[in-house]
């Protein structure tokens, strides 16, 4: 097998000083998660990058295949190792070579084991000089080569590695505190988490759930999304709240234009609760400024009012055919547009106000004792967790 190991560049974490360890044994807990159902990967990790043994062929081809949907990783390359021999190093580099079509190159060295017999310049001609007159197609490009022929000479054997694929980017998931996400069947929610869990944000999920008047299928639909958003590399547990009790009195009790301001200042307080429960930090939607009627920011700003805890919008600049382009990049759009309903669009009005005044709004809650309700609806709350197989935690990434 040519290549013997991973290296894994973190990217933006290396710039995080003191807080450094955390992340890399975040990154390192997660990259395990992403792999327990497979035998424990072999890694080691250095201050400024992590690597991973390839071991087999199968494993190789499941490392490049899953690595590159991990947070926090910028970029990682296939190394190949040779004894510390300059006939070995140049088989090895020619097989790397080999790969390539027209490209320019260069060979860049490090030298760590200083009793190498020849230096770095000494080897960067050597062996440069033999690729060159081995492979027609290559030529040299000092500044900005497509191919970097980096080649390392360590204590234990010379390690030589070209093509560099890239990461997710972005920062671990865990490494920037917890939040609950507001996850309704459509298309935006599940584009709001990955770009969240991309900023290192862990999550969990509440569904407002309103039987008989939203099916069971939308529910499996909401907890297949759930299961979906699972592979940017976190468990996530879903909370489902019954919400038919409190949607039908709004219904009866508030004047229908700004039924739609009420209901979302209930989901946001009932959100809110659940939050401290869970000890989580802010509340994610993925509401889009201007989207629909309760997304104007005269709305938001009515609907925001029930809670100091910070709602995070990372759609609120994104056009509607930006946020379907991410979903399907990412799989959750196939899912999201199933014709299941939605508790919100079943009780729509046809013309919700798009400028509510918050006083007109709280006079016309002030009628209904909708705290009660409130508290109920969150202790009668169903709690799943995905992805439904057990995963193993990494013992180790604690000690590090
Ligand atoms: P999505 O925004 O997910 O595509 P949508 O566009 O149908 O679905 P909107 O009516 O735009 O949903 O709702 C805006 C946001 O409010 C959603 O992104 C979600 O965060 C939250 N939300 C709406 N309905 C629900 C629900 N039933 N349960 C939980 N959150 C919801
Ligand atoms: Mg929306």
């Amino acid at each position: 097998m040519m290549y013997k190991e991973i290296l894994i560049r973190y990217g933006e974490l290396s710039t995080k000083g003191r807080n450094k360890k955390d992340f890399i044994a975040r990154l390192r807990e997660n990259i395990r998660y992403s792999f327990s159902d497979l035998a424990p990967l072999k890694i080691r990790t250095e201050r400024d990058r992590m690597f991973i043994e390839t071991e087999t062929p199968e494993r190789q081809h499941e490392l490049v295949t899953r690595l590159p949907k991990i947070f926090g990783i910028q970029s990682f390359s296939l190394v190949a190792s040779a004894e510390k021999d300059m006939q070995a190093i140049k088989a090895v580099a020619h097989n790397i070579m080999a790969q390539y079509g027209d490209i320019t190159f260069k060979v860049e060295v490090k030298r760590s084991d200083k009793t190498f017999p020849m230096d770095t310049h000494e080897i960067q001609r050597d062996l440069g000089g033999y690729l060159l007159s081995n492979f027609q197609n290559l030529s040299v490009d000092v500044k900005n080569p497509e191919v970097p022929l980096r080649v390392e000479i360590r204590e234990d054997a010379a390690y030589i590695m070209a093509g560099i694929i890239q990461g997710a980017g972005g920062m671990p998931v865990g490494s920037n505190g917890k939040s609950l996400l507001m996850l309704s069947g459509g298309i935006d929610s599940p584009v709001a988490a990955y770009l969240m869990m991309k900023r290192g944000v862990r999550i969990e999920a509440i569904h407002f759930f309103s039987p008989p008047y939203t099916s069971q299928n939308s529910l499996e639909k909401v907890k297949d999304l759930t299961d979906l958003c699972t592979q940017f590399g976190a468990r996530i547990r879903l909370h489902i709240i019954p919400f038919t009790e409190i949607q039908t009195l709004i219904k009866d009790r508030v004047p229908e234009n700004i039924s739609m301001t009420t209901t979302r200042r209930m989901m946001l307080k009932i959100a809110d609760e659940v939050r401290k429960e869970i000890d989580a930090l802010g509340i994610v939607t993925g509401e889009s400024l201007g989207q629909v009627a309760s997304q104007t920011l005269q709305s938001l700003t009515a609907i925001n009012d029930v809670t100091s805890t910070p709602v995070l919008r990372p759609l609120l600049s994104y056009d509607k055919l930006e946020i379907i382009d991410i979903a399907k990049k990412i799989g959750t759009y196939e899912t999201s547009i199933l014709p299941y309903e939605d508790c919100c669009t079943i009780f729509t009005p046809a013309n919700p106000k798009t400028k509510p005044k918050l006083e007109k709004v709280e006079y016309y809650e002030s009628f209904t004792e909708f705290d009660e309700l409130i508290e109920k609806a969150v202790r009668n709350r169903e709690t799943h967790s995905f992805p439904k197989k057990v995963v193993k935690e990494d013992k180790f990434a604690a000690l590090l």
